[in-house]
């Protein structure tokens, strides 16, 4: 047993389930004999938004080893479980609770990652009258402030711009003062879609069954938030920093040489492809974005992966990633109330059962349940393209995918469902609504196969409610998209169309509301 030091308690070193990184700067002078280590389990974390079942027991497994191994290293660390019945339950009333029991003289805490949990330490800080020392996270490649500096006087946050100076400045797939092959982007090389027989035998990726205290976590989730969505029958994700590198190392060599290519496409039962499956142990701080970038440059360099795969990999850890977190930390907390398009719809209830007619949505919305995961062409074109051509409120899609993904955190999901996704901001990240027919799902994957609704067909019973929504949502917003340069092909084609097709076409679109508005 270690010995307690009956020493006052200097430094109350707050670890958020999001911190799981040892070498953060909130260990930076960490004394042992003076400082302690917080780290605290709490439901209301779990249910301010329903939480898949996956995603709970992804952040209590991963921070129940980080504490184990803070422990080993001789760190004093208090740790509030899930189920200590003295446990008050929400981060505010827990850590207050902390320090008055242990009466620190300080607070450290790295800057945590979502506005909402910021605001709330300071407050338990600010009540308690303990200051508090918020220390920069190191595990970001571009600071708030530097990010701050790009963003100045730009109307719209291009990231494109973003993701060249950030090779610049950390010199990845640089040649000199060159980018790698000539060219910063191999955009065009990265869309292939799959043939008839679809890809050929795909590595599965590395998987890691649940040890003892995976185990202990996934009976007290399934206990204690039996009514939440998701499955845990296929819990394997990476809980430790060294399972996180073996899923790192597992992918650079089955899976990266081929993300290129096939980034943007779907299959049906294939819910992985070529994808690295590391946003949620990159999230939880497991694993090091640089790390993972330099391991691909060096797959380039050495083999076996292609600049064109390489790149689309990097400029998605490097721009895309560090880009949103830019994005939200700049324009919050204005940011979370953006609706552009005034949409108002609630979200269909099979978003949480997969339970629809719609190949795609009950493939996708089935695989997140199974899995907590889905990759970004599944979130961005299917889920989140039928919610803006229905007119989701945006509030409610982000809660649905904050909620849903093992992955998410609200700094990169916001971001990505209210800018990307449903174009809330009004194209502040993204130049055009994400705004596709069903022959962009039907082209990207074969699910249309055995869908029961035809992606060629606009309306009627047979019609695919994406080619249906789709027209109806150029149709209804054709006045605010018509300001938009790079809308003008669509509504050119909108405009095309005779008057009795697009009042068909309309017809059946109310009719594909008040269903989803009933069945919600
Ligand atoms: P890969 O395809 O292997 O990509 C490699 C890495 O690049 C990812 O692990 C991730 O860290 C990063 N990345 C890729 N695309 C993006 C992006 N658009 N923004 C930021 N980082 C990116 N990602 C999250 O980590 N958490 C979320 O909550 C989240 N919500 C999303 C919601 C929507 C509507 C969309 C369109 C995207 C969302 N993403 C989110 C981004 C992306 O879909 C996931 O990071 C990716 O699917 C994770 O799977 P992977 O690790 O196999 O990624
Ligand atoms: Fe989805 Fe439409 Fe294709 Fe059916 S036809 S799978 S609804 S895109």
């Amino acid at each position: 047993m270690r010995k307690r030091t009956s020493k006052p308690v200097r430094n109350l070193v707050l670890v958020l389930g999001d911190q799981l990184d040892a070498d953060s700067a909130a260990f930076d002078g960490f004394d042992r004999g003076a400082d302690v280590a917080w780290m605290g389990e709490v439901e209301s974390e779990a249910r301010h938004v329903r939480s898949h079942k996956a995603r709970i027991a992804v952040f209590l497994s991963a921070m129940r080893h980080f504490r184990d191994a803070l422990r080993r290293n001789g760190i004093r660390v208090e740790y509030r479980s899930l189920d200590d019945p003295a446990n008050g339950q929400s981060l505010a009333c827990e850590l207050a609770s902390a320090i008055q029991r242990l009466t620190p003289k300080a607070i450290v805490v790295v800057e945590p990652g979502e506005y909402r949990v910021r605001e709330t330490v300071r407050r338990a800080a600010r009540r308690t009258g303990v200051p508090i020392e918020i220390r920069p996270d190191r595990r970001f490649l571009c600071s708030r402030t530097a990010f701050a500096e790009f963003a100045e006087g730009r109307k719209q946050l291009r990231m494109e711009n973003f993701y060249r100076g950030m090779r610049r400045k950390l010199g990845i797939l640089m040649e000199d003062n060159s980018p790698a092959g000539g060219r910063w982007n191999f955009d065009a090389e990265n869309r292939g879609v799959f043939g008839k027989g679809g890809p050929d035998r795909i590595a599965a990726p590395r998987s890691f069954p649940p040890d003892r205290t995976t185990r202990e976590v996934l009976k007290l989730v399934r206990g204690r938030f039996p009514d939440h969505p998701g499955s845990l029958a296929n819990f394997d994700w990476p809980v430790t920093p060294a399972q996180a590198r073996a899923a790192l190392g597992d992918f650079i060599t089955h899976r990266l040489r081929q993300f290129g290519a096939y980034q943007d496409a779907m299959w049906q039962g294939q819910p992985h492809l070529f994808h690295s499956r590391l946003s949620c142990a990159m999230n939880l701080k497991l694993l090091d974005p640089l790390e993972i970038v330099r391991a691909a440059e060096r797959a380039c360099r050495e083999g076996p992966a292609p600049l064109n795969s390489v790149e689309g990999f990097v400029r998605q850890i490097l721009g895309w990633r560090e880009y949103v977190r830019g994005v939200y930390w700049q324009y919050m907390p204005g940011y979370a109330r953006r609706n552009h398009f005034r949409a108002r719809a609630p979200l269909p209830w099979f978003y949480w059962t997969g339970k629809t007619d719609m190949a795609c949505l009950a493939e996708v919305v089935g695989q997140t349940l199974r899995y907590g995961y889905a990759h970004h062409i599944q979130r961005l074109m299917v889920t989140g393209l039928f919610a803006l051509l229905l007119g989701v409120n945006p509030a409610e899609i982000h809660k649905w995918y904050l909620a849903i993904y093992t992955d998410a955190v609200e700094w990169v999901e916001m971001p990505n469902v209210l800018g990307m996704s449903q174009f809330a901001d009004g194209g502040l990240m993204a130049s055009k609504p994400y705004a596709a027919s069903g022959k962009y799902i039907q082209r990207m994957s074969n699910y249309c196969e055995s869908c029961r609704y035809d992606p060629e067909t606009r309306a009627g019973e047979a019609a695919c409610p994406f080619t249906v929504l789709y027209w109806d949502f150029l149709a209804r917003h054709r006045k605010t998209l018509a300001t938009n340069a790079r809308m003008g092909l669509q509504l050119k084609n909108l405009a095309r169309l005779d008057g009795e097709t697009l009042k068909r076409i309309r017809r059946t679109a109310r009719r594909i509301r008040d269903r989803m508005g009933r069945a919600s």
